[in-house]
């Protein structure tokens, strides 16, 4: 509202805090777009920051909710779908977003993710992948290339990385795109899909890290597969996706980076309307009982 009392549009502005992240972030850090697409999809979507949770993980990415307005919290190590899980089931009103970076996501809270992602908890994940440790100082992440030479792998990994689109569909999440942050247009637009999807949205947003990852791709160019004439494929249909998918995390470590909507699957229910569906859950939600002084507690 503005200060005479009228309802206005809420602007990207509504989403910062006051608090500026070229403080923390490094510049030409890929982190910066992730915050200005995440500000530009919530705008475009008309939500308030009071209707947002942003739960964040640890690392560069876990400072995303400093610089982002609205309810935050800034978790554990990997835990920030648990607490973005109870979120959002206490209160399905909220517009819930988990972020974090790869090694958070995929590495230390990877069981979280893969079981999130079965469960289809209707939230957006955001996950900062820019195949290294940044914050810690540029140890190898679950998502480095075979063969990254680091301080803890001198000599180069010797392991292959996660495949991060292809391990959420295969573990259930409805819906699975990567982005890049050269790609501002892309992720905004990819973003509002995924926050106005209903389950568990997984979006692998590619994040150069210049600091600590300086010999690594700044992926570009980049190729949307959905602009592309040479990728035709359903994103409705799992096994297409899924050998789309391998395509993709195979063409990363060769230098060619492909983008894009992946896997949607619309008609699944989520897990909270699961769960009140076979009566586990209350019609009520925790949020709504806790404020209402004549609901009965058993
Ligand atoms: Fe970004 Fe890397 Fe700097 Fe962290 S260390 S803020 S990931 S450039």
């Amino acid at each position: 509202f503005n200060a005479i009392g009228e309802k206005r549009e809420v602007q990207r502005e509504d989403f910062t805090p006051g608090i500026e992240p070229q403080a923390t972030w490094c510049p030409g850090c890929g982190d910066f777009s992730v915050l200005k697409a995440l500000k530009g999809a919530m705008t475009e979507l008309g939500k308030n920051p009071d209707e947002v949770l942003l739960a964040t993980g640890i690392g560069c990415s876990g400072k995303l909710n400093s610089y982002f307005e609205s309810y935050g919290f800034h978790t554990l190590h990997g835990r920030s779908l648990p607490v973005a899980r109870a979120a959002k089931l206490a209160n399905p009103d909220l517009e819930v977003v988990a972020a974090g970076g790869d090694g958070d996501g995929y590495g230390i809270g990877g069981n979280h993710f893969t079981h999130t992602a079965r469960e289809n908890h209707d939230m957006t994940y955001i996950v900062f992948n820019n195949e290294i440790f940044g914050l810690t100082k540029g140890q190898t992440s679950p998502t480095s290339p075979k063969g990254h030479k680091s301080k803890t792998q001198p000599h180069g990994s010797a392991k292959d990385p996660v495949r991060p689109l292809s391990l959420s569909l295969t573990s259930g999440a409805s819906y699975v795109a990567r982005t890049a942050a050269v790609n501002p247009n892309q992720a905004q637009e990819i973003l509002v899909e995924a926050i106005e999807h209903d389950g568990f949205s997984h979006v692998d947003f590619l994040t150069q890290c210049p600091t600590w990852n300086k010999d690594a791709k700044q992926y570009v160019p980049y190729i949307d597969v959905q602009e592309n004439d040479e990728y035709d494929f359903d994103i409705t249909d799992r096994r297409e996706a899924a050998e789309m998918m391998f395509e993709t995390e195979t063409a990363l470590h060769e230098g060619k980076v492909l983008t894009g909507r992946y896997y949607q699957d619309a008609d699944r229910p989520s897990y909270g309307q699961e769960k009140r569906a076979v009566g586990e859950m209350p019609e009520v939600p925790l949020a709504e009982r806790y404020h209402d002084d004549s609901y009965e507690w058993e």
